[in-house]
């Protein structure tokens, strides 16, 4: 990387540095969603770094890549356990299983609307619970839902303000910093994989497609997400899991 974009994404950095510092005079308390991709690896890095007092969490749904626990270790090892994991409502999981089988999520929207509820939806509402905003990833290239967010919004499903410091960071700048700190990150990333969610809902997406077209890929419907980001509602289905 020449010397120019090194200072540029140092200038990026400290950008997202200047945003949280901010933020936390403004919240008081801040929790960052960690959802272990890319992205996760640049947040990661700048609040291990440099913000003791935010605190971390990454959603274990139980049905991750092996790849995504081999890199949530690496993080915990070199950032020294500062990753809280929280799991699903181990009563609740049960009786999602027992209603709709161990891959009941492919059968219909609905279905997997509700898996999505329970591994991911409902710990992730338990982990913000306490906390006035939290921060997460996600990019205005991920999608054209994400392209209209704000750097702080007020988040109402959850009732709290929602943070993304990366909103304008291109997909080459995310991986330049991981370049240039010798980060790690998902080794899916490089089997194309952009955007990782569990096993059995996230596949390798073919060129040309959308960075997002290996999430749930049998929903024929532009915006897929899991509830913790706004999804458009579909025709004939409830608003966003949410
Ligand atoms: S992504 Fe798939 S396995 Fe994971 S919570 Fe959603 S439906 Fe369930």
């Amino acid at each position: 990387m020449g010397k120019l974009a090194t200072l540029e994404l140092e200038d990026r950095a400290a950008q997202v540095r200047e945003q949280l510092t901010a933020a936390i005079a403004q919240y008081g308390r801040l929790v960052y969603s960690n959802s272990l991709g890319a992205e996760a690896m640049v947040l990661t890095d700048i609040i291990a770094t440099d913000f003791p007092q935010i605190d971390m969490f990454s959603i274990d749904t139980g049905r991750l890549h092996e790849q995504t626990y081999t890199v949530l270790e690496k993080l915990q090892h070199r950032y020294g356990n500062r990753i809280r994991v929280v799991a699903p409502d181990a009563p609740s999981l049960e009786r999602l299983v027992a209603a709709q089988g161990v891959n009941g999520f492919y059968s219909s929207v609905d279905a997997r609307v509700s898996c999505c509820g329970v591994r991911k939806v409902e710990p992730f509402r338990r982990a913000v619970a306490a906390y006035a905003a939290w921060i997460t990833g996600v990019r205005r290239e991920q999608s054209a839902e994400r392209a209209q967010g704000a750097p702080q919004e007020w988040d109402a499903r959850y009732g709290l303000y929602k943070l993304s410091p990366l909103l304008d960071w291109s997909e080459a700048e995310v991986w330049q910093y991981i370049r240039a700190r010798a980060l790690p990150y998902n080794a899916l990333h490089d089997r194309q994989y952009p955007s990782i969610g569990c096993s059995p809902c996230t596949r390798a997406i073919q060129p040309g497609e959308s960075r997002r077209a290996g999430r749930w890929w049998w929903e024929q419907t532009e915006s897929r997400e899991c509830g913790l980001q706004p999804r458009p509602p579909l025709p004939g289905q409830r608003a966003a899991v949410a």
